[in-house]
């Protein structure tokens, strides 16, 4: 059985779902042409097929008294190796296409970390930019109403993703506490002295710079002095630029989704902090940076161009895509390359379009993709659930350990398997054929459920 066209036949609309599909079909081929019982056990049909979909109608009442209502899900895709774990998405975006992506991919970066956790993700088409506190409230507490009897610690446990950070975590918590009457490590991401884990907002950007160090290493070199790129401006792309820094190398650009500022001189601490002002307390537009630092530029969003000048314009040995998937095109990946990129690590999901990846590998860059990268985040909301469930925190230093060593053995399995299967240096093929072993194995396991 052809799987894409099993998907494509099934959901002919899901472009960004069959995007994340066909690239793990492709990079698995050899390891089912290799082991006869995964085709036997019709174990990709399995795999592409959510094991529930819940979808749902969120309504709220806006500040000025008027009734919205938007439309929520939650991907239950795979618990062959635990619970169902992943992030929450807020943005308008959001439709079933885009979180079946993420769920699918969400299974495999799990099963990389090691740690005991499936797939899922969730989120709505709701906007929080320009809503007040109490309409973010409402909304999350109308969401959580029909979701919380859904998950639970050992079912299910979301956490944030692009627009839900520590603010509707704590909403979606509250609810969720009053409905199920417990308190219980049911969401992850939570603030530090109600249950949160040091280093869980640091840990995608950390995660994704050490990965970026560990490529790097298998040739001898490191980050010290590199011109870094990075694009979005959330919790993701801020502390990737916190841990360049830390290591000697300097951050050049950020964004959101209006445009993106390019600062010649690099972002230092100083800046890095004034970005982190604008964004997280002021919840403001990155085009503000111009205002305190005006010898950066500040480029709007062109959609006429076929291109980001971002990608085009500036010269630099590292990219950090952290912003939101498709932010790379085959065009982009080409331009970066001339432009002298050589390290590519993904802090956002599937930033980089298949042919852009295709690019990528042919011109020996060292490609991380999002589902070994960006795993440092999911990986720390493992670590909370373990101290959850012995109830104590640890500290700061044992957190950013543990965070080290497994983007260290995520590095290690991707190599030593993209090797194994003949294309030595292919963090993509490593990173699909280490996740689907494990969750397919487990899956055949457990017999057809
Ligand atoms: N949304 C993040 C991701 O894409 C984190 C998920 C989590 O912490 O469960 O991996």
């Amino acid at each position: 059985m052809d799987s894409i066209k099993f998907v494509t036949d099934r959901d002919p609309d899901e472009r960004e779902f069959h995007q994340a599909v066909t690239e793990v079909i492709e990079s698995v081929k050899p390891v089912l042409d290799q082991n006869p019982l995964y085709r036997n056990e019709s174990i990709m049909e399995r795999i592409v097929e959510p094991e529930r979909v819940i979808m749902f109608r969120v309504p709220w009442v806006d500040d000025q008294k008027k009734v919205h209502v938007n439309r929520a899900f939650r991907i239950e895709m795979n618990s062959a190796i635990g619970p169902y774990k992943g992030g929450l998405r807020f943005h308008p975006s959001v439709n079933l296409s885009i979180l079946k992506f993420l769920a699918f991919e969400q299974v495999f970066k799990n099963a990389l970390t090691s740690l005991p956790m499936g797939g899922g993700k969730g989120g709505s088409d709701f906007d929080p930019k320009g809503k007040s506190d109490m309409e973010v409230m409402r909304f999350c507490q109308s969401f959580m109403a029909e979701l919380y009897r859904h998950i639970g610690p050992n079912t299910d446990v979301p956490a944030g993703d692009i627009g839900v950070g520590a603010r509707e975590i704590g909403y979606l918590f509250g609810m969720y506490k009053k409905l199920a009457n417990e308190f219980t490590g049911v969401l992850t991401g939570k603030s530090l002295n109600w249950g949160g884990s040091l280093i869980r907002p640091e840990a995608t950007g950390y995660g994704s710079v050490y990965f970026a160090a560990e490529m790097l290493a298998s040739r001898n070199e490191t980050l010290e002095g590199k011109r870094c790129l990075v694009s979005g401006s959330g919790n993701v792309a801020q502390f990737t630029m916190e841990k360049l820094l830390d290591l000697g190398a300097t951050p050049i650009s950020f964004s959101d989704s209006s445009g993106y500022i390019y600062d010649e001189a690099g972002i230092d601490r100083e800046k890095l902090d004034h970005v982190m002002y604008l964004k997280n307390i002021q919840r403001g537009r990155v085009s503000e940076y111009v205002e305190t630092y005006p010898e950066a530029v500040y480029v709007p969003q062109n959609q006429e161009l076929d291109h980001n000048p971002l990608w085009k314009d500036h010269k630099a040995e590292c990219a950090f895509p952290s912003a939101t998937q498709n932010e790379i095109n085959a065009r982009d990946a080409q331009n970066l390359i001339d432009n002298g990129v050589y390290v590519v690590s993904e802090g956002a999901n599937m930033p980089t379009v298949h042919q852009g990846i295709e690019i990528f590998l042919d011109n020996k860059v060292l490609y991380g993709p999002g589902k070994a990268a960006n795993a440092g985040g999911v990986s720390v909301s493992g670590l909370e659930m373990s101290q959850n469930s012995m109830r104590l925190n640890w500290p700061k230093e044992e957190v950013d350990n543990r965070l080290k060593t497994i983007m260290k053995n995520i590095h290690r399995m991707c190599m030593e398997t993209a090797e194994q299967y003949g294309s030595p240096g292919n963090y993509v093929v490593g990173a699909n054929i280490a996740g689907f072993v494990k969750v397919v194995d487990a899956m055949i396991d457990q017999g057809v459920v």
